[in-house]
C-alpha cells in the first residue's frame, strides 16, 4: 500500500498514521517528525528547519524533497509506505511523481482529512507529545492516564514550540495557500479519498480502511 495523508495542521494525520502503518505493516514517513528528530540531535538540517518551523512557515522544497527521496530509496519502502505531511506544495507533489515514476511505482490513494479551523485550533493547542517515544495525546480528547506522563513509557509530555495559538493560525493560512491546491492536483489524478476529520478517532480510521483497496 502506497499512501499519502493530506490535511491541515491538527486534523489528525499523525494519529491516523500510527494505526494505518500498523494495519498495513508499512513505514510511517513523517517529514515533521524527521525535522523534529534533527532539531533534537542538533544537526545542520535541524538548525535550518527550525527557523522556518518556529514561524509556522514551510521548510524550502529542495530540502524536503531530497530527504523524502532518500527515505523512499530504503529497502523497507519496497512493499509500500505512508507519507504524512508530504507533499505540501505542488512542486513537492511533482517531484514525488517524477521520483515514483523513476522507481516504476504509483500511489494507491491520497487520504484527504479535513475539519474546520476552530476544531484544528482546539486540537493543535491541546496536543501533547512524549519526549522519548513521540506518542501523541490531547489534554481533553485523548488524555494520558497520569497528567503530563506518557502511558507507554512514562516519558514527560511536552507541547511543540509551533503549537502555540499564534503560530497555528499562520500554519493554517500556509496550508490554505500552499497545500490545499494539492486536493485538486490529486483529484485530477483520481487518487483522492475525502474523509471527515471531525469524527472520533476510531470512526475516522474505519472510514479510511473501508475505502482502501483490500490487501491479501
Ligand atoms: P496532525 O498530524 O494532522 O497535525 P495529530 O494526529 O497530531 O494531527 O492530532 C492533533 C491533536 O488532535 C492530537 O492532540 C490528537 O490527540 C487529537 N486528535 C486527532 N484526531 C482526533 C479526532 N478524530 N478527534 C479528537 N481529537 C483528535
Ligand atoms: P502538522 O501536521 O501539525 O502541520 P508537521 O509535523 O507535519 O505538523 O509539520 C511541522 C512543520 O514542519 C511544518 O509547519 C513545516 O514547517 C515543517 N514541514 C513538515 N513537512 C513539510 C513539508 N513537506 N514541506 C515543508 N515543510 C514541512
Amino acid at each position: 500500500m502506497r499512501l499519502v495523508l493530506l490535511g491541515p495542521p491538527g486534523v489528525g494525520k499523525g494519529t491516523q498514521a500510527s494505526s494505518i502503518v500498523k494495519k498495513y505493516d508499512i513505514p510511517h514517513i513523517s517529514t515533521g517528525d524527521i525535522f523534529r528528530e534533527n532539531i533534537k540531535n542538533g544537526t545542520a538540517l535541524g538548525i535550518t528547519a527550525k527557523e522556518y518551523m518556529d514561524k509556522g512557515l514551510l521548510v524550502p522544497d529542495e530540502l524536503v524533497v531530497s530527504i523524502v527521496k532518500d527515505r523512499l530509496s530504503k529497502d523497507d519502502c519496497k512493499e509500500g509506505f505512508l507519507l504524512d505531511g508530504f507533499p505540501r506544495t505542488v512542486e513537492q507533489a511533482e517531484a514525488l511523481d517524477s521520483e515514483l515514476s523513476q522507481m516504476g511505482i504509483k500511489l494507491d490513494k491520497v487520504v484527504n482529512i479535513d475539519a474546520d479551523e476552530d476544531i484544528l485550533i482546539e486540537r493543535v493547542t491541546g496536543r501533547r507529545i512524549c519526549k522519548t517515544c513521540g506518542a501523541t495525546y490531547h489534554i481533553n480528547n485523548m488524555p494520558p492516564k497520569v497528567e503530563g506522563i506518557c502511558d507507554i513509557d512514562q516519558g514527560t509530555l511536552y507541547q511543540r514550540d509551533d503549537d502555540k495559538v499564534e503560530t497555528v493560525k499562520t500554519r493554517i493560512q500556509v496550508y490554505l495557500k500552499q497545500t490545499q491546491p494539492l486536493i485538486k492536483y490529486y483529484t485530477d489524478k483520481g487518487l483522492i479519498l475525502d474523509v471527515d476529520g471531525t469524527r472520533p478517532i476510531d470512526e475516522v480510521f474505519k472510514t479510511i480502511v473501508d475505502s482502501l483497496p483490500t490487501v491479501h
